[in-house]
């Protein structure tokens, strides 16, 4: 085992780490990084959809920090210190300028992830960091003054001061596979498990409320991001008091969580998955033809499921589904087809933790001073990104956490 004498020793080589070795860096500490994937930022590569919404644009501290629900008192500090107007000059002086786009979501003017990740290693490189890749970091050696060092398989990396960034748990493929959560609970550290990413969705819409304990048993939903189809999925769906759930919406609910990172997500239920439009409709004649005297509203669930028949009576406009069905015009007809084969949904989030992936979950914020980001139970330690209990919503907030949290480590990495 060889000792390595460095000032400062980060794991993790994500969007929180890379920030807060390369500011430890420039000012003046010899900086090792460890990161156990074969290159740096794979989880930052995919994000935003590959487009990175590096940040939220919103100009008043106040609401931006209200996002954060919770955290929003932990974080005027660390805010105050490296906000998000900091983020854009950040990127703009690594040649990276960024670009505000719809709800205030800020992106690289390139729209490629793999950019941001490339300013971040020019920012390592300029401070003389030193990254070893394909270097996972398997124990953390600790007595009564803190950590002492990094294992690595047969090498042990010390410095006098260290820096945890290696993640939570969701995309584990990324590399974050919860390996400073167990450091941390043997360090006296508590955690906070992450919710779990298979959750009901939230819909805006307010419909589906008032059909709650209603149930499709054979439906097709097909999400999309800003329009554009993502992907469809067939089988049993529930309404409930707040959007939908059933077992292939809890099963979505891991995609609809990185397509919310993509955009406004709608969904349509289309009730009558089996058979196309044109068999529909013609379903709806021959019935209106054997119920000629009764309501719409009377007579629908003869043709389709009753839940079906319920979500549309309760979308479609009133007059018609008061009416008798022999006064029903063909163009009303084709309208309810078409409504019974695209019920529309506006998807808000996921149950449980507001609109993110694994947006929360890990250290506590009273367990750390939210002006250094110093663990207050390991007296050489700091600790930051993802491996904080922050809950918050998509649109840039939990990578504008990671250069907050990663800034401010960096800048307080001496032994007081
Ligand atoms: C699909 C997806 C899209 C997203 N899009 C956005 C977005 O557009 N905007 C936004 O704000 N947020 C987005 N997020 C969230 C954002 O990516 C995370 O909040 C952020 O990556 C967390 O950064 P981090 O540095 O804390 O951890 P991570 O990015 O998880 O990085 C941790 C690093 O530590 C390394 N590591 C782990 N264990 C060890 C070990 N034992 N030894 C050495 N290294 C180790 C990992 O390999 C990894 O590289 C998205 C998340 C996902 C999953």
């Amino acid at each position: 085992m060889a000792t390595n004498p460095y000032d400062v020793v980060v794991v993790g080589g994500g969007p929180a780490g890379m920030m807060a070795a390369g500011k430890a860096a420039a000012l003046g500490k010899r900086v090792l990084l460890l990161e156990k994937n074969n290159r740096l930022g794979k989880k930052l590569r995919i994000s935003g959809g590959g487009r990175c919404n590096i940040t939220n644009a919103e100009e008043d501290e106040r609401v931006l920090l209200r996002a954060y629900g919770k955290a929003e008192q932990f974080l005027y500090s660390i805010f105050s210190q490296f906000g998000n107007k900091d983020t854009f000059s950040f990127f703009e002086s690594l040649n990276l300028p960024l670009v505000v786009q719809a709800r205030k979501r800020a992106f690289p003017t390139t729209e490629r992830a793999p950019d941001v990740v490339r300013a971040l290693e020019q920012y390592l490189a300029k401070g003389g960091v030193t990254v070893l890749t394909g270097t996972p970091a398997t124990k953390v050696v600790a007595g009564p003054d803190g950590i002492e060092g990094v294992v690595c398989g047969t090498e042990r990396y010390s410095g006098s001061y260290y820096i945890f960034a290696t993640g939570s748990i969701s995309h584990p493929e990324t590399g974050s596979t919860g390996d400073g959560f167990g450091w941390l609970r043997s360090l006296g550290h508590s955690v906070v498990a992450p919710t779990p990413t298979i959750v009901p969705l939230k819909s805006k819409d307010k419909w589906p409320a008032l059909l709650p304990g209603t149930t499709l048993s054979n439906m097709k939903i097909t999400f999309f991001t800003e329009g554009k189809k993502a992907f469809s999925k067939t089988g049993a769906l529930l309404f409930t008091h707040f959007g939908i759930s059933g077992p292939v919406v809890l099963n979505c609910a891991g995609m609809v969580s990185d397509l919310l990172y993509e955009g406004v997500v709608t969904a349509q239920i289309d009730t009558s998955p089996t058979e196309d439009i044109g068999a529909l409709d013609k379903r709806l004649l021959a019935a209106f033809d054997a119920h000629k005297n009764k309501a719409l509203k009377n007579m629908l669930k003869e043709v389709v499921e009753p839940g079906a028949a319920k979500a549309a009576l309760v979308l479609m406009d009133q007059d018609l589904a008061g009416k008798k069905v022999h006064s029903i015009t063909k163009e009303e007809r084709m309208s309810l087809a078409k409504l019974l084969k695209a019920l529309p949904l506006t998807i808000e989030g996921l149950m449980g933790f507001d609109r993110a992936v694994v947006a929360d979950g890990g250290v506590p914020l009273d367990e750390v001073d939210m002006r250094t980001m110093r663990s207050k139970k390991v007296p050489n330690l700091s600790i930051i990104g993802d491996l904080l209990h922050i809950t918050r919503p998509s649109g840039g907030y939990s990578l504008q956490l990671c250069w907050s949290t990663g800034f401010v480590a960096g800048a307080h990495t001496e032994f007081e």
